[in-house]
């Protein structure tokens, strides 16, 4: 880890701002996922056990530069307090009470300040925004993953003007999970799984992956490209045609690097794609040579599932990135869970496996793996950026240690 970090700045007495990514969905106004918010709390806990003055910021939803309601961070805010106990909250992020209440804090205090996506010079970038919210603190730290792949201005400009600059425990864990775990010196096989809906969205992951990879698993809507640009007929399942060239490309890449590339043998070919999401339809289970013109492919099917799951479950290093199927439908989540099941197997055998991009976290969740894998990334966008191998701005703004 060259970047510094929490535990490299001494933060008692003084004011640190702290970055976190607190954007949980919410539905009718209450809460549905608690875990960006439980992640945050060994950062947060440890710098108030630490003695600094704690100033908490994040984001919520895209409220676009406008005070409104519905983006307020007060329900994270009620239930951070019911984990730490009780703190101010601040309406006003920037304003000179604010500032002034940082002063105020005691050693060991926290305070949290309202949606940074109220200020229009967050999203924008400005430097203004981020000095002034440097203002609020002698330390800043980051621990805001999912959000250090925009320039936005707490992310990036804020540690520029702070006096000291750190990541956080999540944000630490991410670079070593991502970065060291996966292109550092990996043990192998190295075998990725790239799944999910669209190749236009994994190109660039699909393009880093085969420098270092062993084997490349390509499963979910995404395959139908590969496999039309391989000449199958793929009745009416999901095909990006302007990127039937893009997907040649990835397999003749994989072929003149001597990287394993499997395909989907079978799918679940059914007439529809399922509106509700849950609909129950019936389908059939097809190999790929034979998928009717009027059928489309919704998961992969059994014969993939176990010719998948035997190649992970000899793996030694292991990302997985997007389901295999439409997964939000029971009927075609049985891929996914067989891959998923397949990835706990090996990491059960000590394979490092990272789950991490889209859907990929949600997904392992649905399938009961999520703690028998080695590192489930919190990041979707994040952690597209980070495999394909770009360096987040939000990362790139910290400090190296000396
Ligand atoms: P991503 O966010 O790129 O990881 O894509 C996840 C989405 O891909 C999920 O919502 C799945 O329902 C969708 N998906 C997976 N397989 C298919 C498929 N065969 N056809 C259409 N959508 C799919």
């Amino acid at each position: 880890m060259k970047k510094i970090t929490i535990e490299d700045i001494d933060v008692y007495g003084k004011r640190v701002l702290a970055r976190f990514d607190f954007n949980a969905p919410l539905i009718d106004g209450v809460i549905a996922d608690r875990t960006r918010i439980v992640t945050a709390l060994p950062t947060i806990k440890y710098l108030l056990e630490k003695g600094a003055k704690l100033i908490i910021c994040s984001h919520f939803g895209r409220p676009k530069g406008k005070r409104m309601d519905e983006y307020s961070l007060k329900p994270i805010h009620k239930m951070l307090c019911d984990y730490i106990g009780e703190m101010p909250f601040f309406d006003e992020a920037i304003d000179s009470g604010t500032i002034e209440a940082s002063h105020k804090l005691k050693n060991g205090e926290a305070m949290f300040l309202e949606n940074l996506r109220f200020y229009a010079g967050e999203e924008k970038g400005c430097d203004d925004f981020g000095q002034k919210l440097a203002s609020l603190c002698d330390v800043y730290i980051n621990d805001a993953f999912g959000a250090c792949h925009r320039n936005h201005a707490s992310i990036t400009k804020t540690p520029k003007f702070a006096k000291e600059s750190g990541a956080g425990f999540v944000l630490k864990k991410e670079i070593e999970a991502l970065g060291d775990n996966l292109f550092g010196d990996v043990a192998r096989p190295f075998l990725a799984i790239v799944g999910g809906s669209k190749v236009s969205d994994k190109i660039g992951v699909l393009k880093n992956l085969l420098k270092k990879t062993d084997v490349l698993i390509v499963g979910g809507g995404m395959a139908f490209t590969f496999l039309k640009a391989l000449g199958y007929s793929v009745g009416k399942s999901l095909v990006e045609e302007d990127k039937l060239d893009v997907a040649m490309s990835v397999i003749k890449a994989a072929k003149d690097r001597g990287v394993r590339l499997l395909l989907p043998v079978d799918v679940k070919a059914a007439e529809e794609f399922p509106d509700p999401i849950d609909k129950a339809i019936e389908f059939d289970n097809v190999l790929i040579f034979e998928i009717p013109d009027d059928k489309l492919g919704l998961d992969i099917g059994v014969g993939s599932e176990a010719i998948f799951s035997d190649v992970i479950k000899k793996a030694k290093t292991i990302l997985w990135n997007g389901p295999m199927g439409v997964f939000e439908n029971s009927a075609f989540a049985k891929g996914t869970m067989a891959i998923a099941g397949a990835v706990a197997y090996a990491t059960d055998g000590g394979a490092v496996s990272v789950a991490g991009g889209g859907d990929s976290a949600a997904a392992a969740v649905q399938c009961g793996v999520d703690k028998r894998i080695t590192h489930i990334s919190t990041g979707g966008g994040a952690s597209l950026a980070f495999l394909e191998g770009k360096e987040l701005p939000g990362i790139a703004a910290l400090n190296d240690k000396k």
